[in-house]
């Protein structure tokens, strides 16, 4: 039996956390055949239901964000790598959302095919201050030589799904592509639930 639960975005009654009609306004924006993969732009339903998994602990949203994410990203990905939060705003904010999506991401995969989720691959080493306030070149500098990459092997010679939450100006992800791509990894997709 279904236990009785209200939708977070409308209020109305629904076994789902998001409910259908809610989803269902979500519009679909078009990828190029090279990525960045997104669902979705950040704005109305997503981008509310993005601010409750990120910042008001709504962890239980990893499950329908990862569902959405399975209509966009391509085929033939070997590997998660969800983009790693530094350790000060990791004890800070108590956990990666996107560490969760992965997690939860690669799950949904395991029903047809196995992608697994590496948590410890990319590192953030170095604490930035946070990309909002800043410019497309500041955000590119911001970022430069801050991520690194530990257990190589596993990604080697893969194809590697990056996995964000949003996707802005793309500096973030950039710079996780080139220190992956620098480890081995042969491709890389960037993979995100909405782009601004
Ligand atoms: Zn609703």
């Amino acid at each position: 039996m279904f236990s009785l639960n209200y939708c977070l975005q409308c209020q109305k009654e629904s076994v789902l956390l998001v409910c259908e009609r809610c989803l269902g306004q979500i519009e679909q924006v078009q990828n190029s055949a090279t990525g960045p993969f997104s669902y979705g732009r950040y704005e109305g339903v997503l981008k509310n239901m993005i601010h409750l998994f990120k910042y008001q602990n709504k962890f239980a949203l990893a499950s329908p964000l990862a569902k959405l994410l399975l209509d966009v990203i391509p085929s033939n990905v070997e590997g998660i790598v969800p983009v790693p939060l530094h350790l000060k705003k990791l004890q800070e904010r108590k956990y990666n959302p996107s560490a969760h999506l992965g997690r939860e991401l690669s799950h949904e995969l395991s029903k047809t095919i196995r992608v697994p989720v590496y948590l410890d691959v990319l590192k953030k080493t170095v604490s930035t201050p946070s990309q909002t306030e800043l410019s497309q070149t500041e955000r590119q500098k911001n970022v430069l030589g801050v991520f690194g990459v530990a257990q190589e092997h596993k990604i080697k010679g893969r194809h590697i799904l990056l996995l964000d939450d949003v996707y802005t100006t793309g500096a973030t992800a950039e710079e996780c592509s080139r220190v992956l791509k620098q480890a081995g990894a042969s491709q890389i997709s960037v993979v995100t639930l909405a782009r601004s």
